[in-house]
Order: C-alpha cells, then sequence, then structure tokens
C-alpha cells in the first residue's frame, strides 16, 4: 500500500492544493497527523479535502482548540486569535467533524499515527531525548508525527537515536529505506505553515510493501496564501512567516 501522509494543515489551501498535485498518482491511502485548522484562512475547504479523502486522522491541538474542546489558556495571543476566529469561520459540518477526530495513537496496518507524541498528544518531540522517550511508547517500528512543524524525526538503530534531518533546501524529495531492525519516529512536516526553515510545503509518501519513505518538499502559491489570512484580518505574523519558514 501506498500511503500519502498530511501533517499541519492549519487551513492553508495554497499549500495543500500544491501537495495534493504533486502527489495525486502516487498513493493509495491518505492519512493525516492533525491540527486541519488553524492559522490559516480557509479552515472549510482544507477540512473538506481531509474529509473526503483521508482514511484515518488523528486530532491536533489546534483541532481541539478551534472546535472549543480545550480552552485557549495555553495557547500565546496570535493562536488565540487564530482559534476563535476559526471557530466563528468553521461550519458546523466541519466543526462536528473536527470534534469528533480520535486521539493518537492510532494503529494502520504496521504502523501508527500521533499528532505530538506516544505518551502525549500534545506534547512536542523536537530532540534527541525526547525522542529517546518516545521510542519507549510505541507499539510498533514506525510511527508517523507532526506538532512540531519540523520536517524529518528520528531513528533507533538498536544502540542510540539519530536524527533524520529535513529535505536539502537544494531538493525535492529524500529517501528512506525502512530497516526492519530499527524503529522509525518519522515527522512529514507542515503542509500549512512549515517552521524549519524551509517554505516549502512538507509531506511524506509510505510504501509499505517496499519499505521506503520518500520526504518531498513543494513550492506553493506562498502569496496567495499570505493575502488570504490579511484579508480575513488575521494577524499579520502568520501571513509573514510563511515566507521563511518560521
Ligand atoms: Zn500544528
Amino acid at each position: 500500500m501506498r500511503y500519502l501522509i498530511l501533517s499541519d494543515l492549519h487551513a492553508n489551501l495554497q499549500a495543500l492544493d500544491a501537495v495534493v498535485a504533486a502527489a495525486t498518482g502516487h498513493y493509495d491511502q491518505a492519512l493525516c497527523c492533525g491540527d486541519l485548522v488553524g492559522y490559516g484562512a480557509n479552515p472549510n475547504p482544507v477540512v473538506e479535502w481531509v474529509r473526503a479523502h483521508c482514511s484515518h486522522v488523528v486530532r491536533g491541538n489546534h483541532d481541539k482548540a478551534c472546535t472549543g474542546l480545550d480552552d485557549l489558556e495555553w495557547f500565546n495571543p496570535v493562536a488565540r486569535h487564530a482559534a476563535l476566529w476559526t471557530q466563528h469561520a468553521l461550519s458546523p459540518d466541519n466543526t462536528e467533524f473536527a470534534r469528533q477526530l480520535p486521539k493518537g495513537p492510532l494503529l494502520i496496518e504496521n504502523f501508527e499515527l500521533v499528532h505530538g507524541s506516544p505518551y502525549d498528544e500534545d506534547e512536542y518531540v523536537l530532540a534527541v531525548d525526547e525522542a529517546t522517550q518516545a521510542f519507549n511508547y510505541l507499539e510498533r517500528r514506525l510511527t508517523f508525527f507532526g506538532h512540531t512543524h519540523v520536517q524529518g524525526g528520528f531513528i533507533w538503530n538498536r544502540s542510540r537515536v539519530e536524527t533524520i534531518a529535513r529535505t536539502s533546501l537544494r531538493c525535492d524529495s529524500q529517501v528512506i529505506e525502512i530497516d526492519r531492525d530499527c524503529a522509525y519516529l518519522v515527522n512529514p512536516g507542515s503542509i500549512g505553515q512549515p517552521r524549519d526553515g524551509d517554505p516549502r510545503a512538507a509531506y511524506v509518501l509510505y510504501d509499505s510493501d517496499a519499505s521506503m519513505l520518500t520526504y518531498y518538499r513543494v513550492e506553493y502559491d506562498v502569496a496567495g496564501a499570505q493575502k488570504a489570512i490579511r484579508n480575513a484580518g488575521l494577524p499579520d505574523i502568520l501571513a509573514d512567516r510563511l515566507s521563511v519558514g518560521r
């Protein structure tokens, strides 16, 4: 089976469109690690695409905050502003869909999906020590996660945990062959708001028969997404950061 793994779409329709255009024909099933909404200006079309195309989706912290499942006290003022805006913008059907998303981990075939970490859906796995702890909780040797908006992840090679760097700025993709004796925490990166210094939208294709996964980066209409954010009256920083991927 060939899987398209998406994460942290954050209501960025321009970025999602570019990923769909690039990935169509190369996957059989689409999966999502959460944060469909929050920050971006097009929550309804993004949720509708996920509803129509993703077979499995775990919820993200923004999906909870934007549907009233979580209070906003842990959110900074910009994220809170965007969450309140999204609560008003989302249609009742899309709110209900986002509100009913399951908490990770979600088991699919021989791997898992989580939003943050396997032991806490809201935890950030950014560094090797956090990944080392996360590996202790894995029930499968391959887990896809999001939340950090940093493409890459971690490999446990039986003796230690190593970082998988994001795809180089000079390349569009990077292939990893899965070694059955190792374990993997794989972050496809963020579609809607990358924070790893590369403004291109990020995703992963995983071929479970060939035991191969490929990280991708794709350029999209950043100016269009920024214009939509400004027109919606969302904070300028949410538009500005898309240019730099920070
Ligand atoms: Zn996110």
